[in-house]
């Protein structure tokens, strides 16, 4: 038996079958890495790139780990977003088929009487954002002194200020011998330091690059425009053949304008955003991921985790404020090695932050126009027209 085979062999009947059924080749380098510790009962903060399979990384695990026969709830996993925990509770529903397990996923926005409901069915596992589960806490409907395991997914993101207060008071509501593994593509020395005071003496992994998946899949273009004219450049983006891509906005009040004045133009888009109802958050989702439409309009709450098929193009429309969101949202295509393509469009200040980020990064980025209705080098376009 091979070394990668045999981890996946340490698991419980249930978790060796869906590994089967899905057809996975070898677990990825951080599945390799943290599961063994996980399974140790060690604390872990590990850091690896976007889609290189981190949500495996704790929840095999995880299952492993819970106990069927009791009613209590034995592990909790927090993630920043309402569409990341739809998509974790998705793989938890796939992954503990059989096994007797019973999960419940908790968001904001959602109905409080039937939250309360899904919690009289006793799940073992509870996946939910920080809000809506420290609300349950401390109203004592969910009870969280069986909890043996809290994942923070997107650690990183759950340790900024605007979060990190509420998710410490959710792990001070669990006995002191639980497990905590922190997950995230980025994992600066703050959130280390923030990570390691609230661990017990974790396990730091650090993955840089999945030697088993290659990156360079993806390719990084810009093109160069006024901000006003940013919009001209998409239009001609959403016009491209089979192009299916999530645009980054930074505000709530430009995304819904930019998204009319593209409806004018007869182009079909779905907007996501955190002042949207659950139901419409979801329903934008749905259509993109069915792919009815081609440009899904985002702000970064979109950014962080969601795995979506098929996603050819990343767009940044507004530059991103630093080069960890670059990569995050550049993450959402180029799925564990599948490839795609992350646009930028930069004003002249902003081209000079993007060699920045592609320098720190060591990523090659290539300056693009649009000649014809297609993407090309800015040479041959001179060439055509001389
Ligand atoms: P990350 O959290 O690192 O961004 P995800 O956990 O969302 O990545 O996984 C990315 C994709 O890779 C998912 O579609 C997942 O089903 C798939 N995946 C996970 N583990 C493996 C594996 N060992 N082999 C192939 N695909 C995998
Ligand atoms: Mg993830």
């Amino acid at each position: 038996m091979s070394e990668e085979k045999s981890i996946i062999a340490t698991l419980q009947p249930f978790i060796q079958e869906g590994w089967n059924k899905s057809g996975f080749k070898k677990p990825t380098t951080i599945q390799k890495q943290s599961i063994p510790l996980i399974l140790q009962g060690k604390d872990v903060v590990a850091e690896s790139p976007t889609g290189t399979g981190k949500t495996l990384s704790y929840l095999l695990p995880l299952l492993h780990k819970i106990d069927p026969g009791k009613k209590s709830v034995q592990a909790l996993i927090l993630a920043p977003s309402q569409e990341l925990v739809m998509q974790i509770f998705g793989e938890f529903q796939k992954w503990s088929e059989g096994s007797g397990i019973r999960g419940a996923s908790f968001i904001g926005g959602a109905n409080m009487k039937r939250q309360l409901e899904k919690l009289k069915k006793n799940p073992h596992v509870v996946i939910g954002t920080p809000g809506r589960t420290f609300e349950l806490i401390k109203q004592k409907k969910l009870k969280m002194h069986e909890v043996k395991m809290v994942v923070l997914d997107e650690g990183d993101q759950l340790l900024i200020p605007e979060h990190a207060d509420i998710v410490k008071n959710i792990i001070k509501t669990t006995l002191s011998d639980r497990q905590i593994a922190l997950f995230s593509a980025t994992l600066t020395s703050r959130t280390e330091e923030g990570a390691k005071s609230l661990a017990n003496e974790p396990e730091v992994i650090r993955v840089k690059k999945d030697e088993a998946i290659s990156s360079s899949n993806v390719d990084h273009i810009y093109f160069v425009s006024e901000q006003r004219d940013k919009i001209k450049l998409l239009e001609k983006a959403a016009r491209l053949k089979g192009i299916r891509a999530l645009v980054f906005v930074k505000d709530i009040g430009n995304l819904q304008v930019l998204a009319e004045k593209l409806h004018y133009k007869k182009l079909q888009v779905e907007v996501l955003h955190s002042e949207l109802k659950k139901i419409e958050r979801q329903k934008a989702l749905k259509n993109f991921r069915s792919a009815e439409n081609n440009l899904l309009l985002a702000t970064d709450v979109a950014a962080r985790g969601l795995d979506i098929k098929g996603i050819t193009h990343v767009i940044h429309f507004d530059f991103p404020k630093d080069v960890n969101q670059y990569v995050h949202r550049s993450g959402r295509t180029g799925r564990l090695g599948e490839s795609g393509t992350v646009i930028s469009f930069v004003t002249d200040r902003e081209e000079r932050e993007l060699k920045k980020f592609a320098k720190e990064l060591k990523i090659p980025v290539h300056k693009k126009v649009f000649y014809k209705g297609e993407i090309t080098d800015e040479r041959s376009k001179t060439e055509k027209e001389s």
